[in-house]
């Protein structure tokens, strides 16, 4: 695969000690995240590293093919009762608020896939009755790809517990390096938990009325968590201006623009980056990652302006 040209990164010193962390969400699946994070990945400079926290079904790896580095075990710590030490006391099961740990006055039954693996049981144990066991949740693979570190979680089949494993994930975040975190599509547990920390967070949303709707429950989550944050619109000239009006009215900026181009769509078919296999798109993905870099290092609003605007080709088509 070509190399491509690379810049230096000039982002500042974030809150966190970690240069930039930028969040890539959606307040629904299919409005082009993958596309937007892998693409922005690819235009940052060298050393950057991509955290794949959608758990449940992560893709970016079908876009940044490369050479596998790693695979680590994720475990939860789920507790273990001691019968011949527990006299039945409930203290255990009245704790969990999440029903993980159960007793009637009896030895209690634990259900691992109901646990946190908070560790909360053990300790208001008063017989010290309860030890932590590792139960397996997934993986954290780790691979290459040109400039980027791809870095992304696989949860087991039948395992419903994907924060721990986003935090597993995270934690391979580094002090100085800057990172993108593609998060969960929706506005739930594990969207929040990756996106606890950012510096910034792009919401990508597309110009119709679902899109609408779920990118205000996407809005007032990033409100809640006090993140500044702006707007990539996908698929121009499907849909309607509602989004864009809403993003007006708001004092939303918008970042970037991309037009509803069928090669687009057929690119993303094929596994390609949109950088790659349509350069002229690839200055504005440059354009973004700018943006984006100049946001994060001063936290500064431009409400209701339009940065990029990617022209919409001849002979566009919608993408489906
Ligand atoms: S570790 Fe936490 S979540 Fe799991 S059973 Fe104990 S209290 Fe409940
Ligand atoms: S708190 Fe400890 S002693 Fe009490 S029921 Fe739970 S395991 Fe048994």
């Amino acid at each position: 695969m070509k190399q491509d040209m690379v810049l230096p990164i000039r982002a500042e010193q974030g809150k966190h000690g970690v240069r930039m962390i930028l969040a890539v969400a959606s307040g629904k699946g299919g409005t082009g995240k993958t596309t937007v994070s892998v693409n922005l990945a690819r235009v940052f400079g060298p050393g950057m590293r991509l955290l794949d926290c959608d758990v449940e079904e992560p893709n970016d790896h079908l876009f940044l093919k490369g050479a596998p580095r790693g695979e680590e075990t994720v475990t939860i710590p789920v507790p273990q009762v001691d019968e011949s030490l527990c006299d039945g006391c409930g203290e255990c099961g009245r704790f969990c608020e999440y029903h993980a740990i159960v007793s009637f006055g009896t030895t209690p039954l634990v259900f691992p896939e109901m646990c946190h693996g908070c560790g909360g049981c053990a300790k208001v144990c008063p017989k010290k009755a309860i030890r932590e066991t590792g139960q397996r949740i997934g993986v954290v693979e780790t691979m290459e790809s040109g400039n980027v570190t791809l870095i992304q979680g696989r949860l087991d089949v039948g395992v419903a517990m994907s924060p721990p494993l986003i935090r597993a994930v995270k934690a391979r975040l580094r002090n100085g390096v800057p990172a993108i975190l593609d998060a969960p599509p929706g506005t739930s547990c594990p969207v929040i938990a990756t996106l606890r920390g950012a510096d910034f967070v792009v919401l990508v949303t597309e110009p119709t009325p679902f899109g609408l709707h779920d990118l205000k429950l996407a809005v007032d989550m990033v409100r809640v968590l006090r993140i500044p944050f702006g707007v990539v619109v996908n698929r121009v000239g499907i849909g309607d201006d509602r989004v864009h009006a809403f993003c007006g009215d708001e004092g939303i900026p918008i970042l970037l623009e991309i037009p509803d181009d069928r090669r687009i769509a057929e690119a993303y078919s094929r596994g390609e980056l949109i950088v790659e296999a349509l350069p002229e798109y690839r200055a504005h993905f440059e354009r973004l990652r700018e943006v984006v870099l100049e946001r994060t290092s001063s936290d500064r609003h431009d409400p209701g302006r339009v940065t990029t605007r990617i022209a919409a080709p001849q002979g566009s088509t919608s993408q489906r």
